[in-house]
């Protein structure tokens, strides 16, 4: 944009500049033409009142002007005398058509290839009869004088305008960077929630209005995101005491079967299947709970130093009972800093998924690079199609839904992870080159340690 406008703006400049030193050269041309016509008109009334009826060349030398020449000729065009310091026998113009003084510009008077200017005048001699009188006299000081003018504006339009793109480069730049404030920080605000605002220039131009109007719709964002999450949270709140009842009956149904039995006798199969249901709908309310409280849960003061490594092999532990081999011979000590019940969920979201749906092994690594710390899980199983990798870390968003739903997933898994680990300035992504299974990488920032 700013070097659009620039463009632009030093194009309209050159032009202006360039049709305004034309029109200047062709004018101040045209007045020194008009200057030399009235001298040598003047020439011509001075030489005529001189002459005589039989005029020779001495006559017709110009008093004050060495240069200009006269020619007299009759009507039928034979040369009667021309000055002596004239070098061309030839006509040195047209013969006039009536009264009055014709002016034409000649080059062929002079040795050099001069231009002249011709007057020529019809002049009734004494005798009765009529001479024609030509005038001449050299145009090269006009030439000369419009030529340095032609050289002068020739340097200085290329430097004015040079300079003046300069200036509307650093004004237009001026001009634009609260723009690029405000889009800076707008790409930023969608990194890092909706709390931000755009900066405000002084002022009550367009700009600053343009900001006004920005945070007021980003207050309105805000204040219909928080509705919405408070929505759910409440709504998940609210499902969970009822759904905590019917688990705990499913449970002490299935406990007690003798004690408690229907009138038509409850199959334990159904009772069991339903409890899976139950427990499923937990889960999802759980993950919907987290994802709704959104910031509201981010507490900077809860983030502390946390030891990875840790929280990594404890969830490891807790999930040596499914039965598939998890490899944590790659893990080494590694600390962050964050909210430690974020960072296991992260963990743990991640890991479970990897368990879930390996074939018989999962390995984990942890190791630490200059600025980050990088968590790897990788799994045997059928892996993620690369068309699909975008799509897993969205809500719900799943690669097969029947395969996901199977294996208990509630489709929000990832997209928590991804959630949690954006709020520690983290990344996390599917390893596209990986083709033994799925691997995920996630990285944290390394602390800073002080000093
Ligand atoms: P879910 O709770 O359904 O597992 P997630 O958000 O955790 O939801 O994962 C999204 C989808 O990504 C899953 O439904 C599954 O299709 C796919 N996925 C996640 N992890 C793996 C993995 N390790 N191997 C293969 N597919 C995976």
């Amino acid at each position: 944009m700013r070097g659009r406008v620039t463009a632009l703006a030093t194009l309209a400049v050159a032009v202006v500049l360039v049709t305004t030193g034309v029109a200047l050269v062709a004018q101040q041309r045209s007045v020194l033409i008009e200057q030399l016509d009235e001298a040598i008109a003047a020439d011509a009334d001075r030489l005529v009142d001189e002459l005589g009826t039989s005029p020779t060349a001495a006559d017709l030398v110009i008093a004050g002007d060495d240069d200009a020449v006269a020619q007299l000729m009759t009507p039928s065009g034979d040369v009667v005398a021309s000055s002596p310091s004239l070098a061309v026998t030839s006509p040195l113009g047209e013969i006039p058509d009536g009264v009055g003084d014709v002016f034409a510009t000649s080059s062929s008077i002079g040795t050099d290839d001069v231009m002249y200017r011709v007057l020529s005048r019809l002049v009734p001699a004494a005798d009765g009869r009529t001479f024609v009188i030509h005038i001449a006299s050299p145009r090269d000081d006009i030439d000369e004088t419009v030529g340095a003018l032609v050289v002068s504006l020739s340097a200085t339009v290329p430097i004015v305008t040079g300079v003046l793109a300069m200036l509307i480069w650093v004004l237009v730049g001026r001009t634009l960077r609260p723009v690029e404030r405000i889009r800076a920080e707008v790409a930023e605000i969608g990194r890092s929630g909706l709390d931000r605002r755009v900066p405000r220039p002084p002022g009550r131009d367009e700009i600053a209005r343009l900001a006004t109007t920005m945070n007021e719709m980003l207050d309105r964002l805000e204040v219909s995101m928080r509705q919405q999450q408070r929505f759910v949270a409440d709504a998940s709140h609210e499902l969970r005491t009822p759904l905590t009842r019917i688990r705990s009956e499913l449970e002490v149904e299935l406990s007690h079967p003798a004690i408690h039995v229907d009138a038509d006798g409850s199959d334990p199969a159904t009772l069991r299947s339903m409890l899976e249901e139950v427990e499923a709908l937990q889960r999802l309310i759980d993950d919907l709970l987290v994802l709704a409280r959104g910031d509201e849960s981010d507490d900077i003061d809860a983030r502390r130093p946390v030891d990875l490594d840790d929280v990594l092999l404890d969830e490891v532990r807790s999930l040596r009972r499914t039965g598939v081999a998890i490899d944590v011979s790659h893990v080494s000590g590694a600390q962050v800093v964050g909210n430690r019940d974020q960072l296991r969920r992260i963990v743990r979201n991640v890991l479970d998924n990897a368990v879930r749906h390996a074939s018989a092994s999962v390995t984990v690594s942890l190791s630490e690079r200059r600025d980050t710390i990088t968590l790897a899980v990788a799994d045997d199983g059928p892996g993620i199609p690369a068309d699909r990798q975008h799509v897993i870390f969205e809500r719900f968003g799943r690669v097969d839904e029947s395969r996901s739903l199977s294996l208990g997933g509630t489709g929000l898994g990832l997209a928590i992870a991804r959630d949690l680990v954006e709020r520690h300035a983290g990344t996390i992504a599917v390893d596209a080159e990986y083709t033994l299974g799925a691997r995920f990488v996630v990285t944290l920032p390394k602390p800073c340690l002080p000093g």
